[in-house]
């Protein structure tokens, strides 16, 4: 009932409202009312109504196709929406808006090549450098590669340098290539690089290069790379820890004593263990008792999420570069921790 009045209402005002300036604002307003509310049939039709008036000026209408622009994306109609902001990427008002919604389109449709085109295009408006455009180059180069094509992929990777994550990225995917192809030499160099710069990819990197050692049988260097990562940043511990835990990693040594240095500094967990006795006890026993706990806190750390996105909370175990919730690109952080609390009630 009362859905069917705003729409009499809705027809009655559009067929008496005379598009001139002051009720141009009435219009705008009323449309984006419309669509504020999730209401885009209406939202539609106020701005068709707009447009169809012969006398606009070129800046009303399109500020007109804009908004329609906008109604059409809210209500899911992407292909219209890219139309009508293609159309307007040379307005002289509405552009820079235009190419936005544009490469809010293409990153969805995971349209890479036409985000990289939009965003240079808003660079050349803006004279700012966009730190997105590594990120479509990567993501074409994961394709690439997934896709087999590794010289293809590697032609990407040359523009990913344009920022620091990007270089980051790129270093990954050029690492996970090189290892695809048995160059672990040219691998672990890179992994290696990583780490230095951020010690935030722990969890994804160090299984990776624990790997690449192992493969090549030089697991004394292993433990010199980590204990120098140690040496140089003490609070590099928990996170190793957390990485070989969780990854699994047996057999370095080093890993070993940051596990160990790890349960006795963990307060939640000496409330579990009794880490006096434990330090005190003979090699046999103590490997044996870490290794249970360790068991134990892999289950859990298995069982949470292990990164969370700090603009939306939104919570994933595998590592993204793009939340899929807020859409925003490199805000995902490994939590890096055991959630002790959980199980400690
Ligand atoms: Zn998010």
């Amino acid at each position: 009932m009362l859905s069917r009045r705003t729409d009499e209402a809705l027809e009655l005002f559009l067929q008496m409202a005379k598009v001139d300036d002051e009720t141009l604002e009435t219009h705008f307003a009323l449309g984006h009312l419309f669509r504020q509310r999730g209401e885009m049939e209406r939202a539609i039709r106020v701005h068709q109504n707009l447009l169809a008036r012969p006398n606009l000026s070129q800046a009303q209408r399109d500020q007109a196709l804009y908004a329609l622009g906008e109604d059409y994306l809210g209500a899911g109609l992407f292909d219209r929406a890219e139309t009508l902001f293609t159309d307007l990427t040379d307005s002289d008002t509405v552009a820079t808006s235009a190419l936005e919604r544009l490469v809010y389109i293409y990153e969805r449709e995971q349209e890479w090549e036409q985000a990289i085109d939009a965003q240079r295009r808003l660079e050349a408006r803006s004279g700012e450098k966009s730190s997105h455009i590594a990120h479509y180059y990567c993501e074409l180069a994961e394709r690439a590669r997934r896709d087999g094509d590794l010289s293809r992929a590697r032609d990407y990777l040359k523009n990913t340098v344009r920022s620091e994550a990007g270089a980051l990225r790129g270093a990954l995917i050029r690492a996970a290539i090189a290892k695809e192809e048995d160059d672990h030499e040219q691998a672990l160099g890179l992994y290696e690089q990583v780490l230095d710069k951020d010690s935030r990819f722990m969890p994804e990197v160090l299984p990776e290069l624990f790997d690449c050692y192992a493969q090549t049988r030089r697991m004394p260097d292993f433990d010199r790379f980590i204990d120098a990562l140690v040496a140089r940043d003490q609070t590099a511990v928990g996170h190793i820890a957390y990485a070989s835990i969780v990854g699994k990693l047996a057999g370095s040594q080093a890993l070993a004593r940051c596990v160990e240095e790890f349960v006795y500094g963990e307060e939640t967990l000496a409330r579990l263990v009794d880490v006096d006795s434990l330090r005190s006890s003979t090699p046999e026993h103590k490997s044996r008792a870490l290794e249970r706990i360790s068991n134990a806190l892999r289950n859990l750390g298995l069982a949470s999420a292990r990164y969370r996105c700090t603009n939306c909370g939104f919570s994933t175990r595998r590592f993204i570069w793009h939340c899929p919730s807020c859409k925003l690109w490199e805000t995902l952080r490994p939590i890096q921790r055991f959630q002790l609390e959980s199980v400690m009630g």
